[in-house]
């Protein structure tokens, strides 16, 4: 792949727009299904911008789906012009936002029904809770919302799996009861364009009945679990330079706290990335980056905006770059590696990243 380096900044993150293409060709393959591509939260840190110019090439991308309506309204304003979904419904004072730019709410509950009848925002998806108890209409009030929704257009249905990863059982139980849900719509005469449930961990269920998925993290490149069947790619490479090199003399520590001490002479390279870029400090003495197929390990604590690494026997100097997240010739270090030292999931360092981080798309 394309080599690139970016003069003027002192860190960046690479997006492949092969990958992410190929991504999204791979879950079409193996799902049959209308793709939904979730780019929420700037695109998982990917920038929602770049992201959807490349996703709206795609003709089996049918839907955007964002959490907020400013987040749609910044897609608009970049001029794409696919269809837009907010998960996160829509609130009162947002309606001039969701009329202004076109969008379309999910609505999860009566207040936000009536708001949509009210302001007259006809296109909808609904959402029914099957057991994620985050946003959705109770199953038991189906009837009532049928009542509710003569003078609008539902043009989708939709449920969440909160343990697709986890606990097949549990969401096999939502696949029954959501398919319920559109049974009870299609038997009062409501047959929506969309019915759709599975996020990527969901891709391993069967779930006939519905048309579409939603997915996000895989689309990425990210691997909702260890077994997860479709070889998709990372997608985000993460990049920093190298401010400057220094000889340390055995017994001197490193960083804040000194949490680090030379066991010997040794040469480390003081690099442009630290916590304020999305690097978690749970690397401290922990993780490590790449540098021409070598490790260089974190020592000492990470700093806000520089982390310092063992470059004992390496040719390294001023303004080389090192791969932070990514793929580096031969080896890689994945977000879900990262996430696993830190406790947490790929999602939310993925997210981390910050804006500081220039994204450039390759
Ligand atoms: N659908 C909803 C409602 C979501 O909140 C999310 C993400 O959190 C997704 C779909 C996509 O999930 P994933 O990134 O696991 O594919």
């Amino acid at each position: 792949e394309k080599k690139i380096y970016l003069k003027g900044f002192r860190s960046w993150a690479e997006i492949s727009r092969k990958r992410l293409r190929e991504n999204v060709s791979l879950i079409y393959d193996f799902t049959g299904k209308d793709v939904f591509a979730v780019v929420k939260a700037d695109a998982y840190g990917h920038g929602a911008v770049n992201v959807s110019k490349i996703l709206t090439e795609i003709p089996e991308v049918k839907y955007l789906c964002v959490a907020t309506a400013e987040e749609g309204k910044e897609l608009r304003k970049a001029g794409i012009d696919r269809d837009i979904l907010v998960l996160g419904g829509v609130l009162e004072d947002e309606i001039e936002c969701f009329k202004r730019y076109n969008l379309v709410p999910v609505i999860s509950d009566f207040q936000q029904l009536n708001t949509a009848l009210k302001h007259s925002i006809k296109k909808v998806h609904l959402k029914f809770d099957t057991g994620m108890h985050r946003l959705g209409f109770l199953t038991q009030d189906v009837n009532t919302v049928l009542e509710k929704i003569k003078k609008l257009q539902v043009e989708g249905l939709m449920s969440h799996f909160p343990s697709a990863d986890t606990d097949p059982e549990f969401t096999k139980k939502q696949i029954l009861v959501f398919y319920s849900i559109v049974n009870t719509f299609q038997r009062a005469g409501f047959y929506p364009k969309y019915i759709h449930l599975q996020n990527s961990a969901g891709l391993v269920y069967n779930c006939d009945y519905c048309n579409a998925v939603r997915v996000g993290i895989s689309i990425y490149g990210g691997k909702p679990a260890d077994n997860f069947p479709v070889p998709v790619n990372t997608v985000m490479s993460v990049k920093a330079k190298v401010i400057t090199v220094k000889r340390l003399k055995k017994g001197d520590t490193v960083s804040y706290g000194g949490t680090f001490k030379a066991p010997k002479d040794m040469d480390v390279a003081v690099v442009a990335f630290g916590y304020a870029d999305g690097l978690p400090r749970e690397l401290s003495n922990r993780g490590y980056f790449l540098f021409r197929d070598r490790k260089l390990k974190i020592l000492g604590s990470v700093t806000m905006d520089m982390t310092i690494v063992d470059a004992t026997g390496i040719e390294i100097k001023p303004m080389d770059a090192v791969t932070v997240i990514g793929k580096d010739n031969k080896n890689e270090i994945y977000f879900e590696d990262i996430a696993k030292m830190c406790s947490t999931i790929p999602y939310e360092i993925m997210c981390r990243i910050s804006k500081r981080v220039k994204r450039v798309v390759v």
